[in-house]
């Protein structure tokens, strides 16, 4: 559960060495490679200036589940690698889906309409698969709370892309739900790279 919404964030992947590389990296262009590691804060003194180009060279994959109204706004993000659970291949048999936690805030009367509408949902999509017909046609009735899982892998200047415009207050609830966890997983994995986010 993170910020009230029950979705997950978990790193699968991430470059080996990232920041070393990242520094040798940036370092080539100086020809200060002698100066590894003497400047605690040598990576965000180049993001400072805008010479972001060397925090391409380090990504992470990350697993995610969350609403289909998230990831359709997540997949807009263009530098990346994508991989999402298919409504065309796989039946959505479970009921699955993201509530809202300010549904849920709202009261009583308003979770129960959405729970109402979900399952409505949900027996609809199985009447349609009864008669025979496709997943990939039956899912039309399906709604955007539905729960997908997806596969993303960014660079870190994507991951910082990301951060900023989507962990913060103007963003989707679910999004900045799961921006942040992106935020707090990936300050863990390259502080020097993320600490000023
Ligand atoms: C609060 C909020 C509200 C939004 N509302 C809407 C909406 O109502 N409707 C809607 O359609 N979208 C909406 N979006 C989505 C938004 O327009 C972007 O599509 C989305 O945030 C992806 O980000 P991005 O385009 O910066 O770049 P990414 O795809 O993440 O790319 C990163 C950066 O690379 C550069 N770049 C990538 N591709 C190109 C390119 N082809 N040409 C030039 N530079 C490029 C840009 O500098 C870009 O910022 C919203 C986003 C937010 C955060």
């Amino acid at each position: 559960m993170i910020n009230g919404y029950d979705v997950e964030v978990k790193l699968l992947a991430v470059t080996p060495e990232a920041e070393r590389l990242i520094e040798s990296a940036g370092r080539l262009c100086w020809d200060t490679q002698d100066k590894t590691g003497t400047v605690p804060d040598r990576i965000q003194k180049w993001i400072e200036i805008g010479h972001e180009s060397m925090v391409e060279h380090a990504c992470a994959t990350f697993y995610i589940r969350a609403s289909r109204v998230l990831t359709h706004e997540l997949v807009r993000h263009r530098l990346a690698s994508y991989s999402q659970r298919s409504q065309r291949y796989v039946k959505e048999s479970e009921l699955r889906y993201i509530e809202p936690a300010e549904i849920k805030e709202w009261g009583e009367s308003a979770h129960e309409r959405f729970e109402e509408v979900m399952g409505a949902c949900w027996e609809a999509y199985r009447d349609l698969l009864s008669k025979g017909i496709k997943p990939e046609i039956a899912r039309y009735v399906l709604p955007n709370a539905c729960e997908t899982q997806i596969i993303c892998t960014w660079n870190f200047r994507e991951i910082r892309h990301i951060i900023k415009l989507r962990a913060s207050k103007r963003a989707l609830p679910e999004m900045r739900a799961v921006a942040s966890e992106i935020r707090r997983i990936a300050k863990e994995i390259a502080p020097q790279v993320f600490e000023d986010l």
